[in-house]
């Protein structure tokens, strides 16, 4: 390979890496097509991958059309990524704004060609104009900072990306001023703008690829760990966060396990679909029962499960009483004349060291004495007795095995 071929080849790994992410890009997006902003990322790669070529093979051959044409499709790259950055975030910039950036940039290049003919100003212009841009993506996105570990790397990357616009422009463009324009793929411009595109701006693509593929991930876990029916966590979501918050938690906790009362009944009296309508609705209202450090799923049928994290006896005998004030105070939609909805609740309260399911057991036996002691009440298996309530708002405090 002979010099020309090499240098070639080192301009074109910038545009090439830039490439592969476009299409990576595109691939996300056909894997999960509702989110748009994936082929905004994907265009604005391409754009820009674009934009190189056309400024290193000199096509279109003109020098004005080829400046000009090039930095549509480099203004646009930066639209476009910067417009699916908000987008993820669930903001964005607009058509009317990227096309009074596109219009704004093409003139003053085309000024500083035709007219005030100085190529160092038209650096300047793409090059403050990008990083100018950049960085207003960066501020509009500064609350994802304390998001997760992905966001945060996203957000000082764009923010690093978009600085080193300006001092790395000012620090290279002077030693070329003296020099001949023919040389401009040789310039210290031009290679540092190609080294900072192929180590930073990868390094960018890279990790906005990994939020992209974060985001996917984690809706997919959540869509695993929901209940469709109820929009509280199933058995397995309920679980597995239940053990986290245990592991990472100290203080008093509760368990409480509730299991609807003759459900059966209503299912065989007025059908599957009723039933179906009725678990839907005690789902959400649990979601609105529940405090947010709560953890609520359904763990079986008509069965549901709340641990409650910094609560002692009190507060756990508090929750129940609002449980079942709410229960006996929502409509729920059966005919008229038909038995209330009522439910029987299990609570485990633990001071110290536990585990789910020794603290689940605990509930579950608290249960099973609650229905058969009537239903419609709440039993406590406290750490030495269980408590029992014979209606949802009175503790008796009896003790039993
Ligand atoms: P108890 O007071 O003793 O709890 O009586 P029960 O009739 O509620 O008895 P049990 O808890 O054993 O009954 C659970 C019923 O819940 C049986 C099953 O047909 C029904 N079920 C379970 N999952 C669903 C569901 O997704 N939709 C509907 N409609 N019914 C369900
Ligand atoms: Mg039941
Ligand atoms: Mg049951």
């Amino acid at each position: 390979m002979d010099e020309g071929n090499i240098r070639l080849a080192l301009l074109l790994i910038g545009p090439g890496t830039l490439s592969v992410f476009g299409l990576s890009f595109l691939w996300a997006w056909m894997l999960e097509r509702k989110r748009h902003y994936l082929l905004l990322l994907s265009g604005g790669c391409v754009s820009f991958a674009l934009g190189v070529f056309i400024q290193v093979f000199g096509w279109p051959s003109d020098a004005g059309v080829n400046a000009l044409v090039s930095n549509f499709f480099y203004i646009s790259a930066v639209l476009a990524v910067s417009e699916g950055l908000l987008r993820r975030s669930g903001k964005k910039f607009g058509v009317i704004y990227a096309i009074s950036v596109l219009v704004m940039s093409s003139v003053l290049i085309w000024y500083f060609f035709y007219i005030d003919r100085s190529l160092v100003a038209r650096i300047y212009v793409q090059n403050f104009g990008v990083g100018f841009l950049l960085l207003v993506v960066a501020w509009r996105l500064k609350g994802i900072v304390r998001g997760r570990f992905i966001d945060k790397a996203l957000f000082w990357m764009l923010l690093g990306f978009s600085i080193q616009f300006f001092p790395r422009t000012v620090l290279t463009v002077e030693p070329y001023l003296s020099v001949d324009t023919s040389l401009f793929a040789e310039s210290l411009f031009w290679q540092t703008l190609q080294l900072s595109l192929s180590v930073l701006g990868a390094g960018l693509a890279f990790v906005i690829l990994a939020a992209a593929i974060t985001d996917v991930i984690e809706d997919l876990r959540r869509e695993r760990d929901i209940d469709r029916l109820t929009g509280i966590f199933n058995r397995r979501g309920f679980e597995e966060r239940a053990d986290l918050l245990i592991h990472t938690t100290g203080g008093s906790m509760a368990m409480v396990v509730c299991d609807l009362d003759h459900f059966k009944k209503i299912n065989d009296s007025f059908g599957h679909a009723v039933g179906d309508d009725v678990l839907s609705i005690f789902g959400s209202l649990l979601r609105r029962t529940v405090r947010s450090n709560d953890i609520a799923g359904r763990i079986g049928g008509e069965e549901f499960a709340i641990l409650l994290p910094n609560s002692g006896l009190l507060d756990a005998q508090g929750f129940t009483k609002r449980l079942h004030e709410a229960i006996a105070t929502t409509i729920f939609p059966l005919p008229e004349g038909a038995q209330s909805v009522t439910s029987s609740m299990g609570v485990a309260v633990s001071q110290e060291k536990r585990d789910r399911a020794s603290l689940f057991e605990r509930a579950d036996k608290a249960l099973y004495t609650a229905k058969n002691s009537g239903r419609n009440r709440t039993v406590f298996h406290h750490d030495i007795a269980i408590e029992k309530m014979t209606s949802p708002d009175v503790c008796i405090g009896e003790a039993a095995g």
